[in-house]
């Protein structure tokens, strides 16, 4: 076995799928600039990946001959220009707070096409929902209460009937604190039924944790179920969602098996060690659409027909909840570094940025997909040039990566690095001014197939 003795050798790399699109701009010229004119790390995002990816889910519920919809799950990305697309390509927009609902509702996405999420929602939330027409996936039945009263009326009468799904505990994920139990559910369904016009029962829901395809046709199947039931009782029991966790392949199937048989804590800095099972799978066999395409061709537990007959053949419109799924490839993050420092068989580079903007350290894990280094003077030394990455900040423990990357030039202060295929989840969830250090900006960039891509920024500051 290979231990920390074995530094001569390099280090796995884990290089990233191409895209032509990031390709191109890495090309162009804009990058060195843009990180001139900011001064500091930024994002660029490409919009016209999130186009491709929600036609193709929508080919994807086409072609199985499933009626569907689309939302986009926003806390994956906090910019305005997804939520601007989600509403241009027919898609609604996933939100789970009054930020997440005005900004939606800011950049274009009618009421009736949000669906709230989340837990114990804020009763102001709720009511913007009920006002806006929004579909709500009931979490608890003290939500459920507040919702009938609010529905009901306070002062000035009705406002209009809520318009709900009831989310449901995944019996295949008890522990988890999302949704309601089989008891709970028989609860919230008589209270539906007696609730009458002040809510519209429209469905049901869930969203699991992990990325396996049978859990997720074996859960909404039981929701089917759930819906034909819930219709002989009158409700309308219309649509099941089941969330997101459509997964995404950051890299070829050797290369993601490769890395996990080769990593050490020795190709680490302070012989650090991850537990793989903590790293995201950064390659799926289906991915995508591809991967609602399986979920649809699989057959459920129990029932002799894949899940989009079951879903047609009982007019059930099908929901889901993509994040991560929609912004494959639609943005990157670049810095640059602003020292190098020689460690034993190694380097420590610091960049400009923090480790708050690539949120894999939250979940005890590190983005893995290895960044591009693009020198910025020429005649930089070829070879192997392992490097971990550290941040700007006085806190031992900020890394961006801890991983020594085989660099195949030796970095050197004033390179740019780039960590691609951030716009999902890894740009900016945990982002905050620490050490008073601006907030990265997000610049989209879009005509990408032209040789010098079009810019701007994704807000307009007045
Ligand atoms: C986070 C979340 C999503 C999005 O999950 P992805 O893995 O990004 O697709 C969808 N629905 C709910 C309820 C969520 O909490």
């Amino acid at each position: 076995m290979a231990g920390p003795a074995a530094t001569g050798a390099a280090p796995p790399t884990l290089p990233v799928l191409p895209d032509e699109a990031t390709e191109r701009v890495l090309a162009s010229g804009l990058l060195p600039e843009l990180a001139h004119a900011f001064g500091g790390p930024f994002h660029f995002l490409l919009p016209e990946a999130f186009d491709t990816n929600l036609r193709g889910m929508r080919e994807a519920l086409a072609s199985a001959g499933v009626e569907g919809f689309v939302y986009f799950a926003k806390k994956a990305n906090k910019a305005a220009v997804f939520a601007e697309r989600a509403a241009a390509g027919g898609a609604g927009v996933d939100v789970a707070s009054v930020g997440e609902l005005c900004e939606a509702l800011g950049h274009g996405v009618r009421g009736e096409h949000l669906v709230v999420t989340g837990p114990a929602k804020d009763p102001a939330l709720l009511d913007l929902a009920v006002r806006h027409g929004a579909l709500i996936a009931v979490d608890a039945l003290d939500e459920l209460d507040a919702l009938v009263a609010l529905a009901d009326g306070g002062p000035g009468g009705r406002i209009r009937p809520a318009r709900i799904l009831l989310r449901c505990l995944p019996p295949g994920q008890p522990h988890s604190r999302f949704g309601l139990s089989e008891p709970e559910l028989a609860t919230a369904l008589d209270r539906c039924v007696r609730a009458g016009g002040a809510l519209r029962t429209e469905g049901f829901s869930f969203h699991l944790s992990g990325y396996a395809l049978q859990p997720r046709a074996d859960l909404a199947a039981r929701l089917v179920g759930l819906c034909l039931a819930a219709r002989v009782r009158g409700l309308e029991a219309s649509r099941i969602s089941i969330g997101g966790g459509l997964p995404v392949s950051y890299t070829d199937a050797e290369s993601w098996r490769g890395f996990l048989a080769e990593q050490h804590s020795g190709h680490y800095h302070a012989a650090k060690t991850f537990h793989t099972g903590d790293f995201y799978p950064y390659h799926s066999p289906v991915a995508g659409a591809e991967a609602l395409a399986a979920l649809l061709a699989t057959r459920p537990e129990g029932h002799g027909q894949p899940l989009s007959r079951l879903l047609s053949d009982s007019g059930v419109l099908l929901l889901l909840e993509p994040g991560r799924a929609l912004l494959h490839q639609a943005g990157a993050t670049v810095f640059r570094v602003q020292g190098v420092k020689e460690r034993a068989g190694y380097r420590i580079l610091t960049v400009d940025g923090t480790s708050l903007s690539l949120s894999e350290q939250w979940f005890n894990s590190e983005y893995l997909p290895d960044p591009v280094l693009l020198p910025q003077t020429p005649g930089a030394e070829r070879g192997t040039f392992p490097a971990s990455v550290g941040a700007a900040t006085c806190l031992e423990s900020d890394l961006l990566t801890w991983r020594k990357i085989p660099f195949p030039s030796r970095p050197r202060t004033g390179d740019l690095l780039v960590y691609p295929n951030t716009a999902g989840y890894q740009m900016d969830s945990n982002e905050s001014p620490f050490h008073d250090l601006p907030l990265p900006p997000k610049v989209v960039m879009d005509r990408t197939g032209l040789p010098r891509p079009r810019w701007r920024l994704d807000r307009h500051f007045t």
